[in-house]
């Protein structure tokens, strides 16, 4: 099975073959189609698994390069997930020129600001900062039609999840919302009972 198979455009599967992606993960041979048809998730999965490229595909397929407010929110629980993934989705985006933006504490402020401004595709970030971006009014939602949150166990670990329910209040309703876990304890199943519309579960 290779990624020929999903319906991905040219310029997706020159950047996988660029990037040495020949054959699709688990967790990808099953998120890739059905985030392609805008189905909501809920995916047990662990780093490791391949589960960046597996929303990271999907949402570089569906951005329209035109539009200059952001049309993904990645939600993390760390700079260095949010860093990463920022990287991975302009690797994979290479070749239809998207722009990711990462925002995250702890680095300056009108550095992301300036960024933001600029077009930017897909926003990656830690709750707080997006929450802080979201007040100030930097960091427009009006756009966004996709939302993965991403190690939602550790993010409540960290004692993050309120912000997200905060960060969640404040998007479109009509999105996809994709979530994805290492491990499923109840205030997960709760955030996505509460926010995910009949979700598919997918558990690796
Ligand atoms: P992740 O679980 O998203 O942190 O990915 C783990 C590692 O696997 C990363 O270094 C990816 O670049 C790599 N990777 C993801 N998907 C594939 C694939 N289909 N083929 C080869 N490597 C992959």
């Amino acid at each position: 099975n290779k990624f020929g198979s999903f319906s991905l455009s040219n310029e997706i599967q020159k950047a996988l073959r660029v990037l040495d992606y020949e054959i699709p993960t688990e967790v990808q041979e099953r998120v890739i189609p059905l985030a392609l048809e805008k189905k909501d998730l809920i995916v047990k999965a662990k780093t490791g698994s391949g589960k960046t490229a597996a929303y990271a595909i999907p949402i570089c397929e569906m951005i329209d390069w035109l539009e200059n407010k952001p049309q993904a929110l990645v939600l993390t629980p760390t700079r260095e997930l949010a860093v990463q993934v920022k990287e991975d989705v302009t690797n994979i985006g290479r070749f239809k020129r998207i722009k990711a933006a990462a925002i995250y504490g702890g680095h300056p402020f009108a550095i992301e600001k300036t960024e933001l401004k600029q077009k930017t595709h897909v926003a990656v970030g830690t709750p707080g900062r997006v929450m802080d971006h979201i007040r100030k009014g930097t960091l427009p939602l009006s756009r966004i039609s996709c939302l993965v949150i991403d190690e939602a166990d550790r993010m409540l670990d960290m004692g993050f999840i309120d912000q997200v329910e905060e960060i969640i209040k404040e998007l479109p309703k009509d999105r996809v919302t994709m979530l994805f876990s290492a491990t499923m304890p109840q205030k997960i199943k709760d955030l996505s009972l509460n926010e995910q519309r009949t979700p598919a579960r997918i558990d690796i």
